[in-house]
């Protein structure tokens, strides 16, 4: 009887041990989630700053690339078969169809 009721404690440390590392692991994984999430929380002011500058901007500024990063990258026309302008940019691929 005493030998069942240390056989059946034995089995819960192999369990646990188990439980532990899944824990770790979750922890580790939750924590870089964590910081990643309040590296771009603290990203967000200096952003909105730029949606609210990008309306002074002149010509065909990649509205993107403004507000994510702080550069002024000038769009490139692209060949188009209708009325409109198309128009990319080289740095992060953003298309547009601009009307004349
Ligand atoms: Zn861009």
């Amino acid at each position: 009887m005493r030998k069942e009721l240390v056989d059946l404690a034995l089995e819960r440390k192999d369990e646990l041990s188990r439980s532990a590392c899944l824990l770790e692991r979750q922890i580790a994984e939750t924590t870089a989630k964590l910081h990643a999430l309040k590296a771009e929380a603290s990203e967000l002011p200096q952003k909105l700053k730029r949606v609210d500058s990008y309306r002074h901007e002149k010509g065909k500024i990649c509205p993107h690339c403004f507000v994510n990063v702080g550069k002024r990258i000038e769009l490139t026309s692209m060949s188009s078969e209708t009325n409109e302008d198309n128009f990319k940019c080289k740095t992060c691929g953003f298309e547009i169809s601009l009307s004349p």
